[in-house]
């Protein structure tokens, strides 16, 4: 036809829109037998990534958490959280068994887009001179002993091969993030080096990523939580493993101890439901082939998903009449919050859907388009949430396997965080059925999937008490 790509063009004898919807739920399916041979395949990986450093796509990283916080910890402690969007700083002063947490701060700022693609040092600059404001502000309820140096919870929500509780090494960048310089590198000994730069003088105590973070920070009110799982930017799951259930180990610790197991299960990939949207979503990124499994059910991605399936049904299709917008060509301009935003449209004629369209893609869309455009949202929130709650259940599998009865005989807890599952209802839901599904009714009365609302920051800080380097006695 030679219509030209990306302009607002009129086109003649564009296709119905119906069949790129049928072949995208098809593909999107997530039916029980699929759900079951994703949550059997992430039980297995989980064993190959135990076995074997590089045994799976799963890497199964050792936390050096040995203990989990037990309510008595006490004193003023500094988390510092880079995750995928924003930026934060935290204080918390705790007050041991009875007072708890005495009180917090905390700032966040979101990180500014030129960071997460220039250098190293820019980057930890940036974070040490941002906790360094932070810290100068203390006062109030708050008290440091004379002579003591502030520790601070580092928690950093990329992949890191933990070298001991307070040092690991950048494995990659995810979540967008094309930094140069950090990767194989010690990120607590770039923070240090970024202190130093800034003239601050502060002690990494623990090192932890986010998921391990939100267990600790759980497990503080609750002991029944046995799971943290993030789903936000980005995505991951922790869970408490026995250290003599990880050979690749090899008896290196010899004891009976536990641990926290973080999986950075974003790279999982075995036996999803993919589409071409995907496929071409992947070889358009910055890491292609690498977290796939985030790909498909996190936030960065999944109103990415819709914009090139949308993409699709206006250049090839009519959803849009005979126009089409050309915003609608550019990457990432609809977001999972505007996709989250549409899905919460209840009027009679999706007024809300129209205006969304009309701001992101600057397009009019008529009733029966703004009915689709939302259809298409669900597909692939559906899958997304489904998935994630095929994932949930591939670790309880695994730990119930190990543990006869202790994991699905009794309350269990899977905490949860992170801006999709918190913000999106829809999401949730289709992830708590899919673990009702898979485990059936009886089973799933044991699991309580719940929200830990920025346990992760607090987790840090409890890990820097347990690890600090002075008595715990004040
Ligand atoms: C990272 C994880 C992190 C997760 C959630 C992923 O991209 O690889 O380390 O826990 O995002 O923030
Ligand atoms: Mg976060």
């Amino acid at each position: 036809r030679g219509t030209p790509r990306f302009k607002m063009a009129v086109r003649s004898g564009a296709l119905s829109v119906a069949p790129i919807l049928t072949n995208l739920q098809k593909d999107c399916a997530t039916p029980l037998p699929v759900l079951r041979h994703v949550a059997d395949a992430m039980e297995a990986d989980m064993l190959a990534g135990l076995a074997v450093d590089g045994g799976s796509d799963l890497k199964m990283i050792l936390s050096y958490v040995d203990s989990l916080p037990s309510g008595n910890e006490k004193g003023l402690f500094y988390a510092l959280d880079l995750g995928g969007t924003n930026f934060r700083v935290l204080r918390v002063q705790l007050g041991g068994k009875e007072e708890r947490v005495i009180a917090t701060e905390f700032e966040q700022v979101s990180i500014p887009q030129d960071l997460m693609f220039g250098t190293s040092e820019k980057l930890f600059d940036f974070i040490a001179s941002g906790l360094a404001e932070f810290a100068l502000k203390e006062g109030g309820k708050f008290h440091l002993p004379p002579g003591r140096l502030r520790e601070i919870g580092f928690t950093f929500s990329f992949p890191v091969k933990q070298t001991s509780i307070d040092s690991g090494i950048l494995i990659k960048w995810t979540k967008g993030f094309a930094v140069s310089g950090t990767a194989g590198r010690d990120v607590v000994a770039c923070l240090n080096e970024a202190m130093k730069r800034q003239g601050v003088n502060m002690r990494v105590s623990a090192l932890v990523n986010d998921a391990v973070g939100t267990l600790a920070g759980a497990r503080y009110w609750d002991n029944d939580i046995m799971v943290a799982v993030i789903l936000g930017t980005g995505t991951n799951a922790c869970y408490v493993e026995r250290l003599d259930a990880i050979p690749k180990l090899q008896g290196q610790i010899s004891s009976n101890g536990k641990t926290i197991i973080n999986t950075e299960w974003g790279a999982f990939s075995t036996g999803l439901p993919l589409t071409v949207y995907d496929r071409e979503m992947d070889d358009a990124s910055i890491n292609p082939g690498e977290q796939i499994f985030e790909k498909t059910i996190s936030g960065m991605y999944l109103g990415e998903i819709v914009r090139r399936v949308l993409l699709k049904m206006a250049k090839d299709g009519d959803l849009f009449g005979s126009s089409f917008p050309e915003k609608l060509a550019t990457p990432f301009v609809l977001s999972t919050p505007d996709i989250c935003a549409m899905q919460q449209d209840n009027s009679s004629d999706l007024q809300a859907v129209g205006s969304i369209l009309y701001d992101v893609a600057g397009v009019e869309a008529n009733l029966r388009a703004r009915k689709i455009v939302v259809e298409v949202c669900d597909t692939i929130v559906k899958r997304g949430g489904r998935l994630a709650g095929a994932g949930i259940v591939g670790i309880l599998q695994k730990m119930e396997e190990d543990s006869k009865g202790l994991i699905f005989g009794k309350r269990t807890v899977v905490a949860m965080d992170g801006g999709l599952y918190e913000n999106y209802p829809q999401y949730r839901g289709y992830l708590q059925d899919a673990v009702t599904e898979l485990l059936g009714s009886d089973i799933s009365k044991n699991v309580v999937i719940e929200h830990s609302k920025d346990g992760s920051g607090i987790g840090a800080a409890l890990l820097a008490a347990a690890n600090s380097k002075y008595e715990h006695d004040f």
